[in-house]
């Protein structure tokens, strides 16, 4: 069996969901397919999940846009009969929710309503898929993606969820499943997410667990590129690339797939195949197992929106284990991911995503032990195989804040 993955893009209109179906029915073989929230549907329900943690009115507002987003892609491909009654459920338990008056608990609610995104999207595929005859059965994944508590950045339950996966996607009535990426729940089935961007984990999830021949990741690009193109030119598609070297560049911030992909897929030996769903007879790129070296160019990565904070002890103090054994921890609880870690005698500096939420007011928190230095607006680059041309050439007129370099890997932070 194979499993493929659609993200935002893929499904963001009608047009985009008949492309889709295409290249489902092209397949012959048993295969799970997992989809994201249609477009840019998750980050308005972000909006939605904050009027709603703050009562405000302006919920209904943004639960019509979602809903009206829905609708003129569902009156397209159903010939103009609105939402099939599979949709307009979902519809109705969002609002149902909408209603009741949040916990205290902001990571809870978040998961309880970005979950809809990928709910109603799976639905309008599947029963689109099935209204053209491509007979396939809607299956929700929180059923057997079981997770910790950890809500919104949730770990799975390997054992629970590989017993639950099989006996849900077991093939026995049905050669295809349309289920959702992204989410998943506890074992008092309340529902949690693996991460922002997560569709693609789940896919490898599920393929790991399935043992699939394969895993395709359906995107907007022709496969996995040695720079975005939008930032930089003379970019060449990459046909082949290890595990190992797609985990680095997805760790540093290549957006092409989730950098959480990999491990499942390693384990077992899964080829994931990276490939655009604009032109699906081309090969796109493959990542697997290669006990070879290949020759890779070098392979630019820009990861934007960084923050680099610097602490040092007040009283003067070495950083020490117990330092960033406070500090990582510390982080861990507030949800904020480190990209990269650098010590001197007295300075830990920190490079981190621009946590969304007031992170100045986060790390105050520790200021009682450390003196906090912010440098904020910056971009680390990330050069994979890089020749000491390339790193001239990039230094050039650039303000560098911090500089990491190893046998393969060049890394330096700049202003954005
Ligand atoms: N819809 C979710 C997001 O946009 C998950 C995904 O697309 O992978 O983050
Ligand atoms: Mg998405």
């Amino acid at each position: 069996m194979k499993v493929y993955k659609f993200g935002g893009a893929s499904v963001k209109d009608a047009g985009a969901v008949k492309n889709v179906a295409q290249i489902i029915k092209r397949e012959q073989d048993t295969m799970v397919v997992v989809i994201s929230a249609m477009g840019k549907m998750t980050n308005l329900l972000e909006t939605l999940v904050r009027a709603y943690f703050e009562k405000s009115v302006k919920k209904w507002e943004i639960f019509n846009q979602f809903r009206n987003y829905h609708l003129e892609i569902t009156n397209q491909l159903f010939d103009n009969n609105g939402m099939p009654e599979s949709v307009l459920a979902q519809f109705a338990e969002l609002e149902m929710k909408l209603k009741r008056n949040p916990s205290f608990d902001y990571n809870y609610e978040y998961d309880q309503i970005i979950c809809f995104g990928e709910l109603v999207s799976t639905q309008i595929v599947s029963d689109y898929l099935n209204f053209t005859g491509i007979s396939n059965q809607w299956a929700d994944v929180r059923n057997c993606l079981r997770t910790d508590e950890m809500y919104r950045d949730a770990n799975v339950d390997w054992g629970l969820t590989e017993q639950l996966v099989n006996e849900i996607f077991n093939f026995d009535n049905q050669r295809l499943y349309i289920t959702q990426g992204f989410i998943g729940s506890t074992i008092i089935n309340q529902t949690t997410t693996l991460g922002r961007e997560g569709s693609d984990f789940t896919a490898a999830i599920l393929g790991n667990v399935l043992n699939a021949e394969s895993v395709s990741i359906w995107k907007d690009v022709p496969g996995v590129l040695s720079a975005d193109p939008k930032k930089m030119d003379g970019t060449v598609k990459i046909d082949s690339l290890s595990y190992r070297e797609a985990v680095e560049m997805t760790h540093s911030g290549a957006q092409v797939i989730h950098p959480k992909t990999m491990k499942p897929l390693h384990n077992k030996k899964i080829p994931l195949y990276v490939k655009s769903f604009m032109a699906p007879d081309e090969p796109g790129t493959v990542i697997h197992a290669i006990d070879h070296k290949i020759e890779l160019p070098p392979i630019f990565i820009m990861k934007e929106n960084q923050v680099l904070i610097t602490l040092s002890p007040k009283d003067f103090s070495f950083i020490s284990i117990e330092d960033i054994d406070r500090v990582v921890n510390f982080l861990l609880e507030n949800r904020v991911k480190i990209t990269l870690m650098q010590q001197s005698a007295i300075d830990l500096n920190l490079v981190l995503d621009a946590p969304e939420a007031d992170w100045e007011e986060i790390f105050s928190k520790l200021s009682p032990y450390y003196t906090i230095r912010y440098n904020t607006d910056l971009v680390l680059i990330t050069i994979r195989h890089y020749t000491e041309e390339v790193l001239d050439w990039m230094v050039k007129e650039k303000d560098i804040y911090l500089e990491q370099h190893s046998r393969l890997t060049a890394r330096m932070l700049v202003k954005q």
